[in-house]
């Protein structure tokens, strides 16, 4: 039975009891409203440790005045019981002031992968990633941390982090899970009217269209002006980056040789998607 931990003492109450029985403690942190993806990752965490913890936070620092922080989709008993029915030991869930208390000041600011992409939109984002999940890693204190690849860029930041901060945990990425068209699961995709949905998988294959280009080594210049006009012939209102990045640094590359990812984040409507696959 998941027991549904409040405060970062108890949350360590039950890891160093964990740790002294010698078991291999997994950390899958998580926004809540818990979908196939997520779900992906607990299976992924089972697989390799003797305890999990899940995380639900809906972190305030990673989203800036104009975003969704208050329409964030929120489903917490839902997603205890989905947690209970997958045999998960704790549900890791601080109230915000536990987190963040008044008297917080400090951060955790980055570049080298934080750079460019996301950041371009979002500046203030990675600052919030990197800080919460310092502080989610310190309070539950785990072997390994699962993350997945659908948020490609957070992936290799939070792999920056834990080895420059030397936080003694390994770091596992999991492949993205998608519906049965490709569109990529997100608890954001809530926010799409069915007209939407529709036109969303039109990301992934737009990222499938760059991914035959590049392998074809075409003119990327060209590839990627001809991907976004498509993105925007077919409903999306604006197309904030698609970029092929150096897999591991996430710096634009022209190098065929080396392995490469490719990123897009696009607008439907008022929802921003975001994607990538391996180039
Ligand atoms: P979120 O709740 O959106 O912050 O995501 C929590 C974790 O689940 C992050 O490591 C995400 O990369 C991962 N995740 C979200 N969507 C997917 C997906 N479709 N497939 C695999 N992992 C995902």
């Amino acid at each position: 039975m998941a027991r549904v931990i409040h405060t970062v003492q108890d949350m360590r109450n039950h890891t160093t009891q964990w740790r002294e029985n010698r078991q291999r403690i997994g950390l899958v942190p998580t926004m809540g409203a818990l979908h196939n993806g997520h779900l992906s990752l607990i299976k992924a965490a089972q697989q390799h440790c003797d305890r999990v913890i899940v995380s639900i936070f809906v972190n305030p620092t990673q989203f800036a005045p104009n975003e969704d922080l208050d329409s964030y989709p929120r489903q917490e008993s839902t997603d205890i019981h989905r947690l209970q029915d997958e045999g998960v030991d704790a549900v890791f869930m601080p109230p915000v002031a536990e987190m963040y208390p008044e008297h917080y000041a400090t951060t955790v600011s980055m570049t080298g992968p934080a750079k460019g992409l996301e950041t371009n939109s979002r500046p203030h984002f990675f600052q919030g990633v990197a800080t919460v999940v310092a502080k989610l890693l310190l309070a539950t204190n785990p072997h390994q941390a699962f993350f997945g690849e659908k948020d490609y860029q957070q992936l290799m930041v939070i792999k920056q982090l834990v080895d420059d901060l030397h936080i003694p945990v390994e770091i596992t990425g999991c492949p993205t899970v998608r519906d049965s068209d490709g569109l990529a699961l997100s608890s954001r995709n809530q926010y799409l009217s069915a007209a939407e949905r529709k036109q969303a998988i039109q990301l992934y294959k737009t990222l499938q269209s760059l991914q035959k280009a590049w392998r074809g080594q075409q003119d990327m210049n060209t590839a990627i002006q001809t991907a976004t006009q498509t993105l925007l012939d077919n409903g999306f209102s604006k197309v904030d980056y698609l970029s092929i990045c150096q897999a591991h640094t996430l710096k634009p590359t022209t190098d065929f040789t080396a392995p490469a990812r490719i990123l897009g984040a696009a607008w439907l409507g008022n929802t921003r998607l975001i994607d990538n696959i391996e180039g």
